[in-house]
């Protein structure tokens, strides 16, 4: 059965048996958009190291690029939110930002020596439309003045329907951008008081039908499970106004209580939050409601209806996960502009400054503003495409492993494969002809448990004074 068949397929699972297993893999571990894993970076690859991975894009000048632009303003604060985001309403800061990127840019191109042909360029934030029209048209002029659109780029942009016009839209679509990804998160009232973010069926139903009306033929929400309130109730009422709305793409991320970078957070400890079980049971009849209209579930936590790329990804097995998410942009190279922006560049991760006046002050000055990055080794290489494979496909070849690598995957991974033993007793992988690693239903809502199996770095990471990584479920 291929991965996309599998996803097709009724999802079951057996509620006493889930819940009598759960407590066992309810742990701290990465959602794996890379590997190693952002904590494992470290400031011995800076700006220097940046410089050199850059050279090398011009090694291979003609292929393309994917680019990311990090837009990190916002108009008010979500409580649930732990993304690098600045809360502002004053008109000077994105105006700085502005020609900071264009700085950036510009250090950037020099520093690669080629304009690449860019296949895809995303931005994300914070909020992108906290900017103004003309300062949307001025972002993409000096992203794209320096590396060109390849011919069927494809464009694409998060957005807050609360502060999203028509005239942005506009702009956004005569500029290019064909996919748009709304922020909704949830419909009920109740939790969206608790979230700090109200946000009516109506205004986020205005702006799909300008999207799609203005050209737009990709239109995706992001929805969370776990927030404060929720209950298997609610988040079906809140999917019946999500499906009537046909979202071509959905992400139904799950909530990450990280108080220590999300400090707002600690509200929601007052709150109730769900429990491990009921947000795993508000996850599967999401799950089973996606699949009943007719989405394919990608993996992980995104669906998508059969024609998108991202399913016919999934079928073709190029399906891959980063920063982004899941794209369909296997082994491109990725430079990320902005505060925080990763790049992922033949084989090493390099990020940006967090912090909008640090990451200024480096680009102003006509430096770059890496702060930590990794270069990725032998080991993590082989790691990195056991975890992806896992987390893309739901499985893993031992031949195309053997293939790839010129060793058999079952010798190097013996230990790896004896610590699954008790998740194959739980109901969570198992293994086919040729030693076929392959993740069971349940074995997919807990993914995370089973690639952490597989990070090296991972036991020196677990037990520290400062945890590092939100829970599995
Ligand atoms: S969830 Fe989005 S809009 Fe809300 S604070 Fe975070 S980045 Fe800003």
């Amino acid at each position: 059965m291929t991965a996309a068949h599998a996803s097709a397929a009724p999802f079951e699972v057996d509620w006493e048996h889930a819940a009598a297993i759960l407590p066992r893999y309810v742990e701290a571990g990465p959602r794996y958009t890379s590997y190693p894993t952002a904590p494992v970076w470290d400031a011995a690859y800076g700006a220097a190291a940046f410089r050199e991975d850059l050279a090398r894009l011009a090694e291979r000048p003609g292929d393309p690029l994917s680019v990311y632009v990090h837009v990190p303003f916002c108009r008010s604060l979500c409580h649930f939110c732990a993304c690098n985001r600045v809360i502002t309403e004053k008109p000077e800061l994105p105006a700085r930002y502005l020609d900071a990127i264009a700085r950036e840019v510009e250090t950037v191109r020099s520093a690669a020596g080629v304009a690449r042909p860019v296949s895809q360029l995303h931005w994300g934030g914070g909020t992108p439309t906290h900017l103004a029209p003309e300062q949307i048209e001025r972002l993409f002029s000096a992203v794209t003045g320096a590396f060109p659109l390849a011919a069927g780029a494809e464009c694409s942009i998060e957005v807050d329907p609360r502060v999203t016009t028509a005239r942005q839209v506009e702009t956004l679509a005569a500029l290019g951008f064909t996919r748009i990804s709304l922020g909704v998160q949830d419909f009920d009232p109740v939790v969206q008081k608790a979230i700090h973010r109200v946000q009516s069926v109506e205004q986020t139903a205005e702006l799909v039908a300008g999207a799609r009306a203005a050209g737009f033929h990709s239109v995706a929400f992001d929805l969370i499970y776990g927030l404060p309130y929720q209950s298997e109730a609610s988040m079906q009422r809140t999917l019946d106004r999500v499906l009537g709305l046909a979202p071509d793409r959905v992400a139904l991320y799950s909530y990450a209580h990280v108080t220590w970078v999300a400090k707002q957070q600690r509200g929601f400890e007052r709150h109730d939050l769900p429990e491990p079980a009921a947000k795993l049971r508000i996850l599967v009849d999401a799950i089973r409601r996606f699949l009943a209209a007719g989405y394919v579930y990608v993996g992980f936590d995104h669906f998508a209806r059969p024609d998108d790329p991202l399913a016919a990804a999934l079928a073709a097995g190029t399906l891959r996960r980063n920063f982004m998410g899941y794209t369909t942009q296997a082994g491109v190279d990725l430079v990320g502009f902005g505060p925080s922006a990763i790049s992922e560049l033949s084989g090493a991760y390099a990020q940006s400054a967090r912090e909008l006046g640090a990451w200024e002050a480096a680009v102003e000055s006509g430096g770059l503003a890496t702060i930590r990055g990794h270069r990725l080794d032998a080991d993590d290489r082989r790691r990195a495409w056991v975890i992806a494979r896992l987390l893309c496909q739901g499985a893993l070849e031992p031949a195309e492993y053997a293939a790839r690598f010129g060793e058999p995957f079952a010798e190097r991974f013996a230990a790896e494969l004896a610590s699954l033993a008790p998740l194959e007793r739980d109901g969570l992988v198992e293994r086919g002809d040729g030693g076929r690693l392959a993740l069971r239903p349940l074995g997919r809502l807990l993914a995370r448990c089973v690639a952490m199996r597989f990070d090296a770095y991972l036991p020196a990471q677990q037990g520290g004074a400062q945890p590092l990584f939100s829970r599995t479920v």
